[in-house]
């Protein structure tokens, strides 16, 4: 079952545009990173599929299990089942991140047609959620990402991910500045909520959070397009050689 079929997609921001005939598919069951250069467009991507208002689509196709995703605003892409990492990196004061998260998933209820989770069951969920990334209950009375340190704030978004189940997760730059415990959590999350019904796009600079996903595919991204594809074997080469080989070898197909 394809969820994310993008073909040929371009994109602006500013009036510049950044994604230049993006071609990618994702099926259920699949985990795929997403590489490249600082600058590639990798950010500009996962904002154009979370539906990011600076970011204006001017060619190609998005669909996402079999629904046209252009047509879809923000919060309906949310509501069916696109989650973006990075999505709430805002700090809210007064808000819990308990409220927030109840919210959150009463929404996507409510979407699914069903009845909202009363207060105690919606807090036995949370708390099993909470043991997938090792947090402290105390967390949740926090105000949502205010004062949390960089790997808190991570592992939170894993578990706003591990409560909202999304079809398709996708992950920018989660591994960035963690220490190794932290990335070993949040990489376990990862493998956790990653099922047969499910998709995971994981965006990384580095492979070094591949020592703890394994994907099914790499992908090479630079100047808005994806320049070539891979198994996990991919990631090392990148590792080992750097991007200049790639661009190379795609000068001497084209
Ligand atoms: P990556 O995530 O691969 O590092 P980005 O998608 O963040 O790349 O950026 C791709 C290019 O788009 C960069 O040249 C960046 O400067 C530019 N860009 C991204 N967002 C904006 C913006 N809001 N305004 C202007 N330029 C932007
Ligand atoms: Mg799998
Ligand atoms: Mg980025």
């Amino acid at each position: 079952e394809v969820i994310l079929s993008v073909r040929n997609l371009t994109a602006d921001v500013d009036g510049i545009q950044i994604l230049k005939g993006l071609n990618l598919e994702v099926k259920a069951g699949e985990v795929h990173a997403i590489m490249g250069p600082n600058g590639s467009g990798k950010s500009t991507f996962s904002k154009v599929l979370a539906g990011h208002p600076d970011y204006t689509v001017t060619g190609g196709e998005i669909h996402f299990q079999g629904k046209n995703l252009l047509e879809l605003e923000a919060e309906e892409r949310a509501r069916s089942g696109i989650f973006l990492a990075f999505q709430y990196p805002i700090e809210i004061p007064g808000v819990s991140n308990l409220d927030f998260l109840r919210v959150a998933y009463n929404s996507k209820r409510k979407h699914q047609g069903l009845e909202e989770l009363d207060a105690f069951d919606f807090d036995d969920l949370v708390r099993q959620k909470l043991d997938i990334v090792k947090m402290d209950p105390a967390f949740l009375s926090r105000s949502l990402n205010e004062g949390f340190s960089g790997g808190e704030k991570k592992r939170n978004e894993i578990l706003q991910m591990a409560m909202l189940e999304p079809t398709l997760g996708i992950l920018d730059e989660t591994d960035s500045g963690l220490d190794i415990d932290a990335l070993k959590i949040v990489s376990n999350g990862v493998n956790q909520l990653a099922n047969a019904d499910n998709a995971i796009v994981l965006i990384t600079h580095y492979q070094r959070l591949l020592d703890y996903i394994t994907p099914d595919y790499v992908h090479v991204m630079e100047g808005g397009r994806i320049l070539t594809t891979g198994g996990k074997e991919l990631a090392l080469e990148l590792e080992a050689r750097g991007y200049d080989w790639v661009r190379e070898e795609e000068a001497v197909a084209a």
